[in-house]
């Protein structure tokens, strides 16, 4: 197999950047400048659907479109599943009287500016509202792709003061938007800010950038984020077009350098919603040692019922993969209740039937078996 280390090949450019030298293409700050943000420029790169050209003028308010050079790159006809992640589409205007537009009530449960309190021991750190790609499916695009909701200094100030106020807060997720979109400087201060409280055993960096913009995942960023260790990565893979060199280099770089990675794909109608393209972008990922682990239902915010799948089709993409992967490669299968009632898991029923001690369940492959239970220890 390739070592994606020193694999040569590199995604095919749009014929648009095919003449930029490769030193600006590798430049994360290149490709954040030029990301594509108006109609007439996407016009003038991708053969625009009518539906794609009334979805972005639809919600070119409320949520509006940014796609770096190197993701549009990966882009192909209207099906394609990274476009559809990133062009809007008339579709987002349709409605259900479920859509909400905070599911998760993370502002409800904000003590603070910049700050999400919602379960004891953990709390939820808005760092930045820009990302280099702004998700169709995003669950915060309330404020997400609005710069000037960001959390200035002196929010995020009060924010990590009410870290050091609540010792009772051990682990910190760091997210936004995308905390990789503030430069090395500000980014290593706010790791190292969290790093100096006592009580605070685990950071977890939340970003898309490497499936996104992973020129991000420089080797002069992670040196400067490996004395704050234990740090998490939840990273956001969906489809396995996704799954270039860069990809692959940016995930072998993070573990490298010593963090964890993990992945939480989210369930997206006609763009994942099928257990061969998730065994494909699982066997991808542990190849690459990052961990699947989590299958995410969308969340019903306004904007996504039209890449909400049924849960049922989660629960049969478990059934399917269980059996033929490893373990490794099953993530649990999330439903984050709205109005802040927290994650629920969800598995397949292999369980068929109890006679006394005796329990019959259904392996992967639908065959029965009998596993004879203990008897209960009598009180
Ligand atoms: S990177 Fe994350 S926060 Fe940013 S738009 Fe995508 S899902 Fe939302």
């Amino acid at each position: 197999m390739t070592d994606p280390r020193t694999a040569p090949e590199h995604t095919p450019r749009h014929p648009r950047w095919a003449a930029i030298p490769d030193e600006q293409w590798s430049d994360w700050r290149w490709q954040m400048r030029n990301r594509v943000t108006t109609l007439a420029e996407l016009e003038g790169l991708v053969d625009l659907s009518a539906d794609e050209r009334a979805g972005i003028l639809a919600r070119a308010d409320a949520f509006p479109f940014a796609i770096t050079p190197y993701y549009l790159s990966l882009a192909q006809g209207p099906r394609c599943p990274v476009r559809r992640q990133a062009v809007p589409h008339i579709d987002e205007t349709i409605t259900t009287p479920w859509d909400l537009a905070d599911p998760l009530a993370e502002e409800e449960h904000s003590p603070v500016p910049g700050l999400s309190h919602r379960y004891p021991d953990r709390a939820l750190l808005y760092v930045t509202h820009n990302c280099p790609v702004y998700c169709r499916h995003c669950t915060r695009q309330r404020k997400v792709g609005d710069a000037t909701s960001s959390p200035d200094r002196a929010a995020l100030a009060l924010a990590l003061d009410y870290v050091r106020r609540t010792p009772a807060i051990k682990d910190v997720l760091i997210s936004g938007g995308d905390p990789l979109s503030l430069s090395d400087a500000r980014l290593v201060e706010i790791v190292a800010d969290l790093r100096s409280i006592p009580s605070v055993e685990i950071l977890r960096l939340c970003t898309r950038n490497p499936v996104t913009l992973p020129q991000r995942i420089t080797p002069a960023l992670l040196e400067a984020l490996r004395p704050f260790h234990p740090i998490f990565v939840n990273t956001h893979f969906n489809h396995p077009r996704e799954c270039t060199a860069e990809a692959a280099l940016a995930l072998n770089r993070l573990a490298d350098a010593g963090f964890a990675v993990g992945n939480q794909m989210v369930l997206l109608r006609g763009i994942n919603d099928d257990p061969e393209v998730v065994e494909t972008l699982n066997r991808w990922l542990l190849r690459q040692r990052c961990r699947p682990y989590y299958i995410l239902q969308c969340d019903p915010v306004g904007g996504t019922a039209h890449l909400r799948t049924p849960v049922q089709a989660g629960v049969e993409i478990l059934d399917a993969l269980r059996g033929r992967v490893s373990g490794l490669g099953v993530p649990q299968l999330v439903v984050d209740l709205p109005g802040g009632g927290g994650k629920v898991t969800l598995v397949p029923e292999r369980l068929v039937r109890r006679e006394g001690t005796r329990m019959v369940f259904r392996n992967g492959e639908g065959r029965e078996f009998t596993y004879v239970d203990s008897p209960l220890p009598e009180s």
